[in-house]
């Protein structure tokens, strides 16, 4: 069996997405879950490109170990260097980097010519592998690169000591036969490429991301650029689950193949991403979408029952979707427990209690509890621990005919405070509230609201982003009373600027 390599850049190219921006400590989080997924390489940032990006990636680097952590850099001394200072502490660091090939890039970016080009890859490899044994290096626009200058500089580059050739399908315009033989181009063309590793990078502009990348495995990529659900610039990158899947399901295509993902944690990992990013997965997204697993037809349901492969090739149990268990009013501590465990959350003993009181407070508001909902209360109770201010009780006047007013009691810094004000409208009202007591001045940069799971007596789920001072922060805040998940969201962001 051969290995593909699993480089997930979801914390790069899937957080440049317009409006995913995660705080350092969500980084690390989904990290974490990328640890237990089991992907080999986690690319966490492009240090040079803020400090905040330089600390979250020096973050990842301190705390995870098993996986490969990866940092971005263009072909410039200053970035070359940030990447070696933010991965020091990495138990396996990869420098990773790029530079443009395509004559477009050449002539409209760079102003350079051919040669210059090929000195500067060749002298940033160079550097980077002072730094670092692990480089990898992008011809960035490859897929659109004159042929012979391409593998002129990939020669080059493995010459000067970069172990893995990744090829970029910078802006998703490639289809899987040309991809093909793009590969095989390169393995037939570079004199030394058998002392390099061959990945892909595709984008998905035109929708043949996973169907590119999977054409470089058969011509002999043995790496795959991927992102979770994949999220990443425009239209986003290959996403992993589609990818580790199809290796997996089609057998007799990739029989020789295997990755070291553990499928059983693409959905909790989906699902992380998801909420952490505030980008919803649609229903008919493969592998992971609502849908992904559902039959309506009636035909379709019996012939499942009878024999499931008559209309299933893959079985959710395999990508972590279980039945839901629903749990309610009368559901004891026991078996809340279980569930909990079931979903792979790991909560102290203290959090245990805690948690089944607001579970039975919540309970009492919606007759149905469902995994979700779950997630979302463990969730608040892990995040709960160094609380600068809290939610005490709010009180709200608002109507289509006058104007919203309302009164917010928290506790801030260890002392109960009462404000009063207006707002446009009922959640301005509470964050204006807010602000007085703080006298914190933050500007709301972002609102989302979504019901975690279904009914009317579903929890509203608020995801905020705020900015004060130069600093962006996100907080979250479940309910089943959508003005109550508003304020909490806020305190929750609130609290991160304090803390
Ligand atoms: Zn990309």
């Amino acid at each position: 069996m051969e290995k593909v390599i699993v480089f997930d850049t979801t914390l790069r190219d899937g957080e440049q997405a317009p409006g995913a921006s995660l705080t350092s400590e969500q980084k690390l989080e989904v990290a974490y879950q990328l640890q237990n997924l089991g992907v080999d390489v986690i690319e966490a940032g492009f240090p040079v490109a803020s400090p905040d990006d330089f600390k979250a990636i020096s973050l990842v680097a301190k705390n995870i170990k098993k996986n490969i952590v990866c940092g971005l850099a263009r072909c410039l001394e200053k970035d070359i260097k940030a990447a070696h200072d933010s991965l020091k502490k990495a138990k396996h660091p990869r420098i990773h980097i790029f530079l443009a090939t395509s004559k477009i890039h050449l002539k409209y970016k760079f102003k350079k010519a051919e040669k210059e080009i090929l000195d500067l890859a060749k002298r940033s490899t160079k550097l980077a592998r002072n730094y670092c044994s692990d480089i990898e290096f992008s011809p960035e626009d490859a897929t659109r690169s004159n042929r012979d200058f391409l593998f002129k500089v990939i020669e080059a580059a493995i010459a000067e000591g970069a172990r893995t050739i990744n090829i970029p399908d910078t802006v998703g315009y490639s289809y899987p036969q040309e991809i093909h033989f793009l590969i095989s181009d390169i393995l037939n063309n570079v004199p030394n490429i058998n002392k390099a590793v061959i990945s892909i990078h595709c984008h998905d502009d035109l929708g043949m991301a996973v169907a590119n990348s999977l054409s470089a495995v058969l011509a002999g990529a043995r790496q795959v650029h991927c992102t979770i659900n994949g999220i990443g610039e425009r239209a986003g990158n290959a996403s992993l689950e589609e990818l580790v899947m199809a290796i997996k399901t089609r057998k007799d295509v990739f029989g020789n193949f295997k990755t070291e993902v553990n499928t059983k944690e693409i959905f909790r990992t989906s699902r992380l991403v998801s909420r952490l990013t505030g980008f919803l997965v649609s229903p008919n997204k493969a592998i992971v979408g609502e849908n992904a697993f559902r039959h309506e037809a009636g035909i379709h349901q019996d012939a499942i029952l009878k024999k499931r492969i008559t209309y299933e090739i893959m079985n959710p149990a395999e990508v972590g979707i279980r039945s839901q268990l629903v749990l309610g009013k009368h559901s004891g501590r026991h078996a809340l427990l279980k569930r909990l465990k079931d979903l792979g959350l790991k909560l102290e003993e203290e959090k245990i209690n805690t948690i089944f009181e607001r579970f039975k407070e919540l309970a009492d508001k919606k007759k149905e509890i469902f995994d979700d909902d779950l997630i979302a209360l463990a969730e608040e109770e892990t995040r709960a621990e160094k609380k600068a201010c809290e939610l005490v009780s709010i009180r709200i006047v608002t109507g289509t005919d006058i104007i919203p007013e309302a009164s917010v009691k928290i506790k801030y810094k260890r002392k109960i405070y009462q404000k009063k004000s207006t707002g446009d409208g009922p959640v301005d009202a509470c964050y204006k509230a807010i602000d007085k007591i703080t006298k914190i001045k933050a500007k709301l940069l972002s609102y989302k609201l979504e019901a975690i799971t279904k009914g009317k007596d579903a929890q509203g789920l608020v995801r905020v982003e705020i900015k004060t001072k130069g600093k962006t922060v996100t907080g979250r805040g479940a309910s089943t009373d959508i003005l109550e998940a508003s304020t909490k969201a806020y305190l929750d962001a609130i609290n991160k600027i304090v803390s």
